[in-house]
């Protein structure tokens, strides 16, 4: 079973910059490591669209995907809203009714059970990763690092590695 991994942004785009001066790049690129990590142990294949800080485009995350021919895709994010005070943990798929909608169901209820933020649920979205790779694909916002509070966890190890075991175990729960 071969998982893709995407941490996303890097390099000359960091994503979204909390508060405080966390960097959005830096924290999905160590949730994106520690998952990997865990699924290895675990028996999976892992191949990453990046594993340090540099710049990847949309389309060559997709293209790595299809080319390595991943039966999974993830694409690890966190959250942003002008709205200091939105908070909590969501993920995307593209297209309604299919494989990646029932992925990114299992995958979010495991992350919010492991990490105990607010569930906003799982949304359609028409995103480029999502919609370029060929294999079901998810895209999870872990929390908001535009929220000072989501921004303080999403800065602590113990934080990351438990987004990365509530997404293991999510991914774990939907393939076998
Ligand atoms: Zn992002």
């Amino acid at each position: 079973m071969k998982i893709f991994i995407d941490a996303g942004h890097g390099g000359k785009n960091p994503g979204a910059i909390g508060q405080n001066g966390l960097y959005e790049s830096n924290v999905t690129l160590d949730i994106a490591l520690k998952l990997g990590r865990i699924l290895t142990e675990w028996g999976y294949e892992v191949e990453y669209s990046r594993k340090t800080d540099k710049t990847v485009s949309l389309s060559d995350r997709a293209k790595m995907a299809n080319e390595w021919g991943a039966n999974f895709f993830v694409s690890i994010h966190c959250n942003s809203n002008v709205n200091k005070e939105a908070n909590g943990t969501s993920t995307y798929f593209y297209k309604p009714n299919t494989v990646a909608e029932s992925f990114a169901s299992v995958v979010n209820n495991s992350l919010v059970r492991q990490i105990e933020r607010k569930d906003l649920g799982i949304f359609s979205a028409n995103f480029a990763v999502l919609r370029l790779t060929r294999m079901p694909a998810i895209l999870v916002e872990t929390a908001f690092i535009s929220n000072l509070a989501e921004e303080a966890l999403l800065a602590s190890n113990t934080f990351r590695q438990n987004c990365a075991i509530g997404i293991a175990n999510g991914i774990a729960e939907f393939t076998t």
